[in-house]
């Protein structure tokens, strides 16, 4: 039986998706912002970002405390009119609450410093890097490192056969490996124990790149307990860790995270440069964050969010039209399977529903039509299911 394509674009549409691309080309292998995107597209009405990935209810706590805090009394003007604390500093400041030495903490304008540090400074020769993947760590290698592509296979849902894995890493002998768990775009999981095992094995590797961009949005048991893969660090010593805080606590536009590391590294680091390379807001939320009273608000809205994110991903694997890739992230990797052109689809959604998602057509090894859904809040994935049932008719 021939399937039949569902998503046509008529000429208006087509008009305003020409302007969609020409946005996707400019912002390279990223996604335009919605900020650029209503700029340049006043006609469209945005309802739901489902493009970007981070916990809404996460963003909310933080903004309720720092009104309270910030916005109402007059600190603001201190975060606006002195210098921050300086990097190591503030490292000084949360080491205790990450159980890690502050010789070992380097925090940063984002993982995505951290990344570009790394590649930068420490990934020399070879490195390995598992497909689809965030594409920062190919495209910020410096010419001198040739970057080797572990392809991750559709036939087995982008998981990661560790053995394979092992097997291609001793017949190739990189310098760096880089290993984000969950991966994104594909939400793929490993373990902690499966994790454990895999790295012990990769003993022989001079360094391992562990992200955790979105480990607070992983479980591995049905209270939803926060998964404990930073403590890693302690025990393997070619690993350098890297945690964003944009997506779990939703503070993008913060601009912080910070990475556990070799104190030669850091040193290295820290003698060349990135002295105040964290405002004073982003310390504020360091600071106000990593603390139990802080957490405990914050376990509440975390397995919420996780609950609801599971619940959205078992509703669209009801569309018959879409293949729904297993994950542990707050996003899922989407495959159109009735022969629409993912970009075709991204259109839509946006102009017909006022849906923002993500068209993975730039992403390196991916083979097909390609969309990344995230989760938001539960009226909001509600508004994307009827969206989609709308348009796929089941
Ligand atoms: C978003 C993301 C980052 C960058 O996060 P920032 O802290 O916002 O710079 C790093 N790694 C992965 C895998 C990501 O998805």
């Amino acid at each position: 039986m021939k399937e039949v394509i569902v998503i046509k674009l008529d000429e208006h549409e087509l008009i305003i998706a020409n302007t969609i691309h020409r946005l996707k080309k400019e912002a390279r292998s990223h996604s335009p912002g919605i900020f650029t995107l209503l700029e340049k597209l006043p006609e469209l009405h945005l309802s739901v970002d489902a493009c970007f990935l981070s916990n809404p209810y996460a963003t909310e706590l933080f903004l309720r405390i720092l009104s309270e805090e910030v916005l109402k009394t007059q600190k603001l003007r201190a975060f606006l009119e002195f210098y921050p604390s300086q990097n190591q500093a503030i490292a000084q400041n949360i080491a205790p609450f990450i159980g890690i030495e502050e010789k070992n903490i380097f925090v940063a304008n984002g993982a995505i410093e951290i990344i570009q540090a790394l590649m930068h400074r420490f990934v020399q020769k070879k490195v390995v890097v598992n497909i689809p993947t965030f594409s920062s760590y190919y495209e910020f290698a410096t010419k001198d490192t040739k970057v080797l592509f572990y392809p991750l296979k559709k036939e087995e849902d982008f998981r990661l056969d560790t053995e394979h894995y092992i097997r291609f890493v001793k017949k190739h002998h990189p310098h760096t490996l880089i290993l984000i768990n969950q991966n994104n775009p594909c939400g793929g999981y490993l373990p902690k124990e499966r994790l454990k095992e895999l790295l012990a094995s990769l003993y022989f590797v001079e360094h391992i790149i562990l992200d955790l961009s979105f480990i607070h949005f992983a479980y591995e048991d049905e209270d939803l307990e926060l998964v404990d893969l930073e403590g890693l660090f302690r025990e393997f010593d070619n690993v350098t860790v890297l945690k964003s805080m944009s997506k779990d606590f939703g503070v993008a536009g913060l601009r912080v995270g910070y990475a556990l590391m070799s104190e030669d590294k850091i040193r290295a680091l820290l003698d060349n440069g990135y002295l105040w390379n964290v405002s004073g807001l982003g310390e504020y939320f360091l600071k106000r964050v990593m603390n139990e009273h802080f957490m405990r608000q914050y376990e509440i809205v975390r397995k919420d969010y996780i609950r609801q994110t599971q619940e959205f991903f078992t509703a669209l694997k009801d569309l018959e039209s879409l293949k729904i890739y297993p994950s542990r992230a707050n996003f899922a990797l989407v495959e159109l399977l009735d022969g629409s052109r993912a970009e075709d689809f991204v259109a839509k959604m946006l102009i017909k529903y006022g849906i923002y998602v993500r068209t993975c057509k730039d992403k390196i090894g991916l083979d097909g039509e390609f969309v990344r859904i995230a989760s938001r809040t539960r009226e909001e994935n509600q508004k994307i299911l009827t969206a989609l049932k709308d348009l796929f008719g089941k």
